[in-house]
């Protein structure tokens, strides 16, 4: 928009009809004053000053409108009688242009010169655009970068424990040959396997990670029994857990068509998390069930929940609950990974949680093949 700031009325109508005509939108004041004010409060491209005017004359007022940071962009062009007025006022006048133009206005030069203006605004508006946009690209980068970071250490960390385990094992065990103890043997054995497994879990978790990253994670959809599934992973998780008990409620009596040993792997990461974060505890409950051709599989816990905020960014990439972080050893990706294995499969993931008193994680999938994949079946 422009500004025309003269105080002759005749003069302020004149040009006004005239720029609007030629498709600009123009506003008015009569005064230095009042333009200054209406500087304040709006946005300008461009400001017509007549040079001359009583109280506050046309550079008093460009003086004081260049110290108005929201004016920085905004241009200037004078109206004079004759171009010896002109004087110095430049001063902290950094970005918008400064020009003039003598009476009796030529309007096809004033056109050229505002048509200008326009131009340079635009050019710059589209540059401090592209400035704001690379400012925050660099940001979330930054951020991005420290979140690696951070994330290569807690993962080397994470290595490094089972590892140094499965060392100290093998050293016992070189005693327990030398003494010839077998069951000692076996025992030490057993314990180096465990850890053992955790490292080839937390492999698997970085490589499904980088999988996902390069988009070539794969899966190979079955139908398969699902009860039977379920019946092995609690099976499984009661060896490691003897202590702990997995309620499983719920029947579903028909194949599910999906890859099972990505399912497996959501479902192990539920319930080792259930038992994981519930510290005291001693049970959790796997609710299954069929519903409107769906399945519904959830791993009720009565653990230390998770409060609101926390609940809403589970399943994003390296997320740990900061508070508990340092209590529980993990990596912040396993429920990152399942929520990918469940969105490719058609489906919905989630979690109901109060905070002391417990969580529910959850996933529905279609039984059935995708219609994509039925194409191809
Ligand atoms: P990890 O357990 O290796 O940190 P996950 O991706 O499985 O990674 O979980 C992400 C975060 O979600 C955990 O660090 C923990 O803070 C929170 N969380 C997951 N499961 C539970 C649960 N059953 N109860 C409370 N908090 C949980």
């Amino acid at each position: 928009m422009i500004l025309l700031v003269d105080d002759t009325p005749e003069n302020l109508i004149s040009l006004k009809n005239v720029l609007e005509k030629h498709g600009f939108e123009v506003d008015t004041a009569g005064s230095g004053e009042e333009a200054l004010k209406k500087v304040l409060k709006n946005s300008y491209v461009l400001i017509i000053l007549d040079v001359q005017m009583p109280e506050m004359d046309g550079f008093e007022v460009a003086e004081v409108i260049s110290g108005y940071s929201k004016a920085k962009e905004t241009a200037i062009i004078f109206l004079s009688a004759a171009n010896t007025e002109f004087r110095f006022i430049a001063k902290g006048y950094s970005s918008g242009g400064l020009d003039y133009i003598t009476k009796p206005v030529d309007i096809n030069i004033l056109l050229l010169k505002i048509k200008t203006f326009y131009r340079i605004y635009e050019q710059s508006r589209k540059l401090n655009d592209i400035q704001k946009a690379l400012l925050e690209e660099i940001e979330f980068r930054k951020a991005a970068e420290s979140k690696k970071d951070e994330f290569i250490s807690i993962a080397s960390h994470e290595l490094k424990t089972p590892l140094t385990s499965v060392k100290g094992y093998i050293q016992l065990l070189e005693r327990g040959l030398a003494k010839g103890d077998i069951d000692l043997v076996r025992s030490h054995l057993s314990k180096a396997q465990i850890q053992l497994e955790k490292l080839n879990g937390l492999i698997a978790d970085l490589l499904d990670i980088s999988k996902i990253e390069s988009g070539k994670l794969k899966f190979n959809k079955q139908y398969f029994d699902f009860d039977q599934l379920l019946d092995g992973i609690i099976e499984v998780l009661h060896q490691s857990n003897p202590e702990f008990k997995i309620i499983k409620e719920g029947k579903v009596s028909t194949p599910i068509f999906a890859d099972e040993m990505r399912i497996e792997q959501v479902i192990v990461n539920f319930l080792t998390n259930a038992i994981k974060y519930s510290p005291g505890t001693c049970e959790a409950k796997l609710n299954v069930r069929l519903q409107n051709k769906e399945l519904y599989l959830g791993v009720r816990d009565y653990g230390i929940g998770m409060r609101p905020e926390q609940v809403q960014r589970v399943f994003e990439k390296f997320y740990r609950v900061e508070e508990t972080s340092q209590r529980f050893q993990g990596l912040g990706i396993g429920l990152y990974i399942s929520s990918e294995i469940i969105k490719r499969h058609g489906g919905q993931i989630n979690v109901k949680s109060n905070y002391g008193e417990g969580s529910e994680f959850y996933f529905t999938i279609p039984i059935e093949p995708l219609v994509a994949e039925a194409d191809t079946n």
